[in-house]
């Protein structure tokens, strides 16, 4: 039996409350519930993170989150919604296997999400551009 705790949910292993599933993904309920309607789409086949998705995958993700993200609207009106997703420890990670949250958002709802910016010259964002284009080479 695998030891990653979704591959077990989407086994049929230890339970999760559904919502959606297609050939590629499942959408079930978050256990924490941020805000009522808070939804994981996971992709089927074990991946640990976005880096080691295939084409398939990734497009699956999108599709998925797509159509769940306007059922949830539909049912819970929230007032907004965010789509979190994180990489590594470094970045939130707690699961490592690739999943998406949907999160219904409401005004002054205590999830908070900040970031420092730095707002460095052109010439700097044209070097971090750079790097990174040449990855495409
Ligand atoms: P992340 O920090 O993006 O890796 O978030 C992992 C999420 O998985 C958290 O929001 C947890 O509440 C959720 N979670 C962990 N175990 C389960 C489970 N058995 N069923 C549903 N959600 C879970
Ligand atoms: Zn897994």
């Amino acid at each position: 039996m695998s030891d990653c705790i979704f591959c077990r949910i989407i086994a049929g292993q230890i339970p999760s409350t559904r919502v959606f599933e297609d050939e590629h993904t499942l959408a079930f309920m978050d256990l924490g519930q941020v805000n009522p309607g808070h939804v994981l789409i996971a992709v089927k086949k074990h991946a640990a993170n976005l880096f080691e998705l295939d084409d398939v995958q990734a497009a699956a993700v999108a599709r998925a989150s797509t159509r769940v993200a306007r059922a949830i609207r539909d049912a819970f009106k929230p007032e907004g919604l965010s789509v979190y997703q994180a990489n590594g420890k470094a970045a939130g990670q707690t699961v490592f296997h690739y999943h998406v949250h949907l999160l219904p958002r409401h005004e002054a709802d205590g999830m908070e999400l900040t970031w420092p910016v730095k707002n460095p010259p052109r010439e700097i964002l044209e070097g971090y551009a750079e790097r990174i284009r040449k990855k495409f080479a």
